[in-house]
């Protein structure tokens, strides 16, 4: 397993709210966890009514963690209440985006955090049943969340009658396959209802129609585990950790060609300049910056004068791209954007489950088309080409993922498009010629 030092290397500018108790010895036990404020959140939400605790939820401004960005409490709201069905809560912890890894210290340092979100999660909408659905290739991590499951059925908190409050909630995890397309929530239910991780038509949504036609609330890892931090501060104070409806911290993992890389808990709005030039220590060797990846690689790229850009979900969108995931590559002048772009393209093409036609062969058919381009063998129509396919899987496609592979390819082709030229004129990759060209 990692050590803690793996993930962050840590800077004066963080603001510790869900990694405060990263680095602690013995993090994951709930010894540690009782010894700093554990549990006490959901002592306090089971003294409220369920609607408290969605208005309180709602108020923090905390949005979905997991790269759409809608407000948490109002999802909850949505769950409908009188409905006779059982209700569930699924958190997704199947973490796939490229460059994204800030799930996996939560789980791995802080597992009692994570399963108190899910308990008030469930108390909030009348849930007595959840499930943490863990990508495969996170299978490790099974060890210590059913460990942490395990010792808090055995002090009360999990369990028939939790705190004597009278309300019952079990928990469960349960591994995929390994599959990116199961981070889409509807395929998520379906991979854990044992189907194939296909996704499902919208609507009804999840919060209607969700685990086995039930309704359900479907939260990210980092979501929920904001929740006993909220509880316990309160809405107020929570919100204004962040900007206006951005309320919070945010786990930004910060990779690429910069001298600090690593996991670091940030407010909401943080400048994406200080991000680079302070938290991460600046460009590695003193090299130029040309782009920036924002929120994971299913985001649209900026350019290198797009950085003075506040990192919270509205000021991203603002300039046409998106917070996502969380994942901020740095990118510095020797890069190559027709590679980048087709290697991208390459993991869509990889991921694309296949079941609508604009993704399926848009994907591969891109990712083809890149790899002739970048290796010398283009044509001049291949720039205009490609931007029509890219346009003709944006918003056409069954999911998500069509948009996730279109947005990045459209920003590199408009915002790059002289570096498609340059390939086209010397007939070869102009930054392969001092060995670079990488990512
Ligand atoms: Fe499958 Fe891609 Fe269509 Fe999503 S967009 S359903 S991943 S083929």
């Amino acid at each position: 397993m990692p050590d803690y030092q793996s993930y962050a290397q840590g800077s004066p500018l963080e603001v510790k709210v869900i990694s405060k108790r990263f680095g602690l010895p013995n993090s994951a036990s709930i010894d540690v966890f009782l010894a700093h404020e554990g549990y006490q959140a959901l002592v306090k939400a089971l003294k409220m009514t369920p609607e408290e605790v969605i208005n309180e939820v709602k108020n923090s401004g905390l949005r979905g963690r997991g790269g759409a960005g809608f407000n948490t409490g109002m999802k909850w709201s949505f769950v409908p209440r009188q409905s006779p069905k059982p209700k569930y809560v699924v958190c997704n912890a199947d973490e796939s985006e490229p460059a994204t890894c800030k799930d996996r210290p939560l789980m791995e340092y802080d597992p009692h955090q994570l399963i108190e979100g899910i308990i008030i999660a469930g108390y909030a909408i009348g849930s007595h049943q959840g499930y943490i659905y863990i990508r495969g290739e996170y299978r490790y991590l099974m060890e210590i969340l059913d460990r942490a499951i395990a010792e808090a059925y055995q002090r009360g908190y999990l369990g028939k009658n939790i705190l004597g409050s009278g309300f019952d909630f079990d928990l469960a995890t349960h591994t995929g396959a390994g599959a990116y397309e199961c981070g889409e929530e509807t395929a998520l239910l379906n991979s854990l209802e044992g189907l194939r991780g296909y996704p499902r038509v919208k609507p009804p949504f999840p919060a209607v129609v969700g685990l086995y036609g039930c309704p359900t609330v479907v939260n990210n890892v980092e979501t929920l585990s904001n929740v006993p931090a909220i509880l316990l501060m309160g809405a107020e104070a929570y919100a204004k950790l962040g900007t206006p409806k951005n309320g919070g911290t945010r786990l930004f993992c910060l990779s690429g060609h910069i001298n600090r890389p690593g996991v670091y808990e940030l407010p909401m709005g943080f400048p994406l300049r200080r991000m680079i030039e302070e938290v991460g220590g600046g460009l590695r060797g003193g090299k130029k910056l040309k782009a920036v990846i924002p929120g994971g690689s299913s985001c649209p790229v900026l350019s290198a004068d797009q950085i003075d850009v506040p990192m919270d979900f509205d000021s991203l969108a603002k300039i046409g791209s998106m917070l996502g995931s969380g994942g901020v590559v740095v990118i510095d002048e020797d890069t190559c954007m027709v590679k980048l772009a087709w290697r991208i393209m390459k993991f869509y093409a990889h991921e694309s489950c296949g079941w609508c036609i604009p993704c399926r062969e848009g994907t591969a058919w891109l990712q083809a088309l890149l790899a002739r381009f970048h290796s010398g063998g283009g044509l001049p129509q291949d720039p205009d080409t490609a931007l029509d396919a890219s346009y003709n899987m944006l918003g056409k496609t069954l999911c998500p993922l069509g948009d996730a592979a279109a947005l990045p390819m459209i920003s590199i082709l408009k915002k790059f498009h002289h570096e498609f030229e340059e390939h086209l004129k010397l007939g070869k990759c102009p930054f392969e010629k001092n060995g670079t060209g990488a990512f």
